[in-house]
């Protein structure tokens, strides 16, 4: 057990970005640095290792990805008994990651001690499917929505009504979570869903490891993406993005991996357009 530090106990909850160094923002770099105690999942440790080189008098606290509230509050309690605790995520913290569980855990217990005076704060990063937009062009030039396809904390009822109310909508779409082993069908299930609203030579692009040492890109189109051989990369390191009526791709002058396309969704819709 640590002993506790003089002055008042801090949880800072950061988002690494992407996985590259060059990502990380200079005010999470710093909180990284500084911090006495970090808190996360495994993986995302080890990303924040390769950006900055942990003190060998700081402590690590490593935990499942799935123990998020646990984590938490083993990190408000750390921070009560004076430490200065980050708690690390991929990408953004507030987006499908640790803010809101630290949030959670801080209204379930209101101010009442112990962690009364622990200075909470959250400090963002570029989140995965900012990161992926970046490297193709401009795919969230204009509306879109988030939607992540695990249904670890929602059912999936829910995700197919969401799918279908955003690309009925004609919001380009970020799927999170795409596809694991334990849901291998859901995610074919999903694009028949946007298959419903949208044709098939919508432009997609398959995001994964962005920003890290085996980053893939790829894009393709929603009827590519439904073939059998079209979503093998898809994986829980992916990110997937499914463009609007009006998403579309030019070819790049330099080839630079990606199929030596762009893809971007115009500022603007055309004139008296509209979704139906
Ligand atoms: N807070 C993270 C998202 C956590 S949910 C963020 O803002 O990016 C985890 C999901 O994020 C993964 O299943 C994947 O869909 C996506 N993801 C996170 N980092 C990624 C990366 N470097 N490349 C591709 N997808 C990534």
């Amino acid at each position: 057990m640590t002993e506790p530090l003089e002055g008042t106990g801090r949880v800072a909850v950061v988002g690494i970005g992407p996985g590259a160094a060059t990502t990380c923002t200079p005010e999470v770099c710093e909180l990284l640095e500084h911090a006495t105690d970090w808190v996360g999942y495994d993986t995302y440790l080890d990303f924040a290792q390769a950006i900055v080189t942990p003190r060998p008098n700081q402590t690590q606290h490593r935990s499942d990805n799935r123990e998020e509230s646990t984590r938490a509050r083993a990190a408000l309690d750390l921070a009560a008994s004076g430490r200065h605790v980050v708690v690390i995520s991929s990408g953004d913290p507030g987006v499908f990651a640790m803010a809101a569980a630290v949030m959670e855990q801080l209204d379930e217990m209101g101010t009442a001690p112990p962690w009364a005076g622990v200075v909470v704060s959250v400090h963002p990063g570029i989140s995965a499917a900012q990161a992926a937009a970046a490297r193709v062009g401009a795919p969230l030039g204009h509306d879109f929505c988030v939607v992540s396809l695990s249904d670890n904390l929602k059912p999936w009822s829910i995700i197919e009504q969401r799918l279908d109310a955003g690309a009925g909508a004609d919001f380009v779409l970020a799927l999170y979570n795409p596809r694991s082993r334990a849901r291998p069908a859901q995610f074919a299930r999903a694009i028949e869903i946007l298959r419903a609203h949208r044709a098939d030579d919508t432009p997609v692009v398959i995001a994964r490891d962005v920003g890290r040492p085996d980053e893939h890109i790829r894009v393709l189109t929603l009827g590519a993406l439904a073939e059998p051989a079209g979503s093998d990369t898809v994986d829980m390191r992916t990110v997937v993005i499914v463009g609007s009526s009006q998403t579309r791709t030019l070819a790049r002058t330099s080839s630079t991996g990606t199929g030596g396309a762009w893809m971007y969704t115009p500022r603007s819709y055309p004139p008296n357009s509209s979704t139906r």
